[in-house]
């Protein structure tokens, strides 16, 4: 089997340090991709540290992953050595049940599998170990293309930041002249200012970072609204469609719900450790709806990265060598990303 590298964490109040490890030598189904990039998401910091109280170490975080084909199984029909390929959130899942027929793997009914920290069906009672390494073998029904026009590295974080933030504004009908709300510029915030804008919408960030505002009018916000002013705020209420909350941490989530019109919908993506209290009044005035999402299926991602690729979208990116990693979750927790960490996957062979 081909002996892998990659940063690992070993325990919730470890840092990321090089671990070395075994990826299986490709089946019949399976591509064996050389990755070049791998983007850096909240949710690997969240698990990682084992906030989500789910890990299982040693833990090699990493979903947003792009690279090159080296090795097809013989039933492999999409890819070929060479290609360009990418990954994200998800590696396998049982592809039969209803919710897999219908192109909603992440909600396989036996359960997704994810790329990371989940059982790994190939190892006698392993788990997956994911894209901060130089290598990662998949499925081939798990491997996306990429689209050649865009930059390689900006791409990586379309496979869950992107879709993530795009499959939601699909599902709700965004469409021109929506009033649009995005809170929390971050990775996920940022991507979704940029569909939201390419899908016509009249579009408002709400940040708590004042220093935030003039980028996300280069990326897309039609407004910025600091969201600690209340004189700000309430400027917004009951007009807004549909909102879309990206943040990692604990805050207010009614003070949201009552910016939106009569039937008007917040939907979560953001994934707090601790659950975000809602008042029932919050909701009962103006029937609002609140819901929640959770990345995107296979389908929608190849879909995702298509739109991408026609409308010229990519992540803007800060790029990092893999000793950088545990300083870039550092500053994760600050809000001080612009607007998505991006892993020189090179620096790993150095
Ligand atoms: P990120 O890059 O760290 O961005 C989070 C942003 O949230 C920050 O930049 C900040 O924006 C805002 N924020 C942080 N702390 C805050 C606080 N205490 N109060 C208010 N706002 C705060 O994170 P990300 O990678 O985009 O991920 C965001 C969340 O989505 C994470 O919880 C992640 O696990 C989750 N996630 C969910 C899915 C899914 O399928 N549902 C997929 C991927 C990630 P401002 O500076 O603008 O305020
Ligand atoms: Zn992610």
């Amino acid at each position: 089997m081909p002996s892998a590298i990659a940063y690992a964490s070993k325990s919730p109040t470890d840092t990321l340090k090089p671990f070395n490890f075994e990826r299986r030598d490709p089946t019949a189904r399976d591509v064996e991709i050389e990755i070049l990039f791998c983007g850096v998401c909240h949710s690997d910091l969240h698990t990682a540290r084992n906030e989500w109280q789910n890990t299982v170490y040693p833990c090699v975080p990493g979903h947003e992953i792009v690279g090159r084909v080296t090795r097809v199984g013989s039933h492999v029909s999409k890819f070929k050595v060479g290609d360009l390929a990418a990954v994200g959130c998800m590696v396998d899942s049982c592809q039969e049940c209803p919710n897999c027929s219908q192109h909603m793997e992440q909600f396989c009914e036996k359960g997704a599998i994810f790329t990371y920290n989940a059982p790994d069906k190939h190892t006698d009672g392993g788990h997956t170990f994911g894209g901060y390494s130089n290598s990662v073998t998949v499925d081939e029904a798990f491997v996306l293309s990429v689209p050649e026009n865009l930059d390689l590295a900006a791409t990586a974080p379309l496979l869950c930041a992107g879709i993530t933030t795009y499959s939601p504004i699909k599902r709700w009908g965004i469409k021109k002249g929506d009033k649009v709300g995005v809170v929390g510029l971050g990775g996920l915030g940022h991507m979704a200012l940029k569909f939201a804008h390419a899908f016509g919408a009249k579009v408002v960030l709400f940040t708590t970072s004042p220093g935030k505002a003039d980028d996300a009018k280069r990326l897309g916000a039609d407004e910025v609204v600091i969201s600690k002013n209340e004189n700000e705020m309430n400027a917004h209420l009951g007009s807004f469609d549909f909102i879309i909350d990206c943040v990692s941490a604990e805050h207010d989530i009614n003070i949201y719900l009552n910016l939106l019109k009569i039937d008007g919908t917040l939907t979560l993506v953001g994934a707090p450790e601790k659950p975000l209290p809602v008042s029932s009044f919050s909701l009962i005035f103006g029937r609002k709806i609140l819901t929640g999402s959770l990345i995107g299926g296979i389908k929608e991602t190849q879909e995702m990265l298509d739109f991408c690729g026609e409308h010229n979208i990519t992540s803007d990116i800060e790029m990092i060598d893999i000793d950088y990693v545990n300083t870039a979750y550092d500053r994760l927790l600050k809000s001080d990303v612009k607007y998505r960490f991006v892993i020189d996957m090179k620096s790993l062979r150095k």
